[in-house]
């Protein structure tokens, strides 16, 4: 099998795995997901994805109640009954389980559900720049848990594909938050800035080892909200997620930005890079 589900212990073709209509994933988006890049069966960054699920599930209050080393041992059961592949996507989410639908939370007897795929994947190049398009953040403020409610995600994401583009980044007002599905930072000055974590962004993975990197490398790091006019005067500007780690941009709405920096960029995508490959060895 090369594309491989999991629902609450069964396994099997991901084209042939199915939920229960009761799962309030369903209904309400109730539950949280996390998501990396496996090489070599490895998935990578794994404890900062289970630090983020758990936290995640308390804001929620989700009484999961599987414990850290039997989680892994389930993703790992799905990612080595899938045909290895060069890279592949893992994706995981805990919903609060299946119950009648009603808003508020079921009984104590409804347990969670967890869901899990994994599937071949072809990382995007870091050398092919993302063009980005901008539009007012609309997201409520809870965007620091990564809850299944992606809605306004989903639609502007639609809106970057219909104009060609890869990404949308959002703004409240002229504060830059962060991208549909990833965080972005700027460089300016030698100067590695992105919005800190508050309610409005979500803690990402890949933002976090960014910044360990540019400070492992001698360059400094501000978490302080910037602006619009602030990203597109940067001298590079950087988008990170899980599934692409760090892309160079090199236009928001069709006017080209960044381009000022490209040693430090290329640093950073290098490091993150080989951080990748590192932690991903065979084991
Ligand atoms: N911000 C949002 C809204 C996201 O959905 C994601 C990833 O899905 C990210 C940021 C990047 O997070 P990570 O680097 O942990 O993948």
């Amino acid at each position: 099998m090369k594309e491989v589900g999991y629902y609450n212990g069964v396994v099997g073709p991901l084209d042939q795995m199915t939920v229960p209509m009761g799962d309030r994933a369903l209904y309400f988006g109730d539950g949280i997901y996390e998501a990396t890049c496996v090489a070599n069966r490895v998935p990578f960054a794994l404890d900062d994805h289970l630090d983020r699920m758990y936290n995640s599930l308390r804001l929620l209050e989700i009484p999961f109640s599987m414990g850290r080393e039997q989680v892994k041992e389930e993703l790992q059961k799905v990612i080595d009954a899938a045909e290895e592949a060069p890279v592949q996507f893992l994706y995981w989410q805990v919903s609060r389980g299946v119950s009648p639908r009603n808003h508020a939370f079921p009984g104590g007897e409804t347990a969670p559900s967890l869901m899990i795929f994994v599937k071949p994947y072809a990382m995007k190049s870091m050398d092919k720049p993302y063009k980005l398009i901008s539009q007012e953040d609309n997201r409520f403020k809870l965007c620091n848990i990564k809850t299944l409610n992606l809605i306004p995600s989903v639609l502007a994401s639609q809106r970057a594909a219909e104009q060609g583009c890869d990404e949308s980044v959002f703004h409240r007002g002229s504060r830059v938050t962060e991208c549909a599905h990833s965080n972005i930072s700027i460089l300016k000055e030698g100067v590695l800035r992105t919005a800190p974590t508050d309610e409005l962004i979500l803690p990402g993975i890949t933002r976090k080892h960014l910044l360990a990197l540019a400070r492992e490398h001698g360059i400094p790091v501000e978490e302080k909200p910037y602006s619009m006019v602030e990203l597109m005067n940067a001298d590079e500007v950087i988008v990170t997620s899980s599934s692409a780690l760090c892309m160079r941009v090199e236009s928001v709405d069709g006017i080209p930005v960044g381009g000022k920096d490209p040693e430090r960029l290329k640093l950073l995508q290098n490091a993150y890079w080989e951080k990748f490959q590192r932690e991903t060895q065979p084991r």
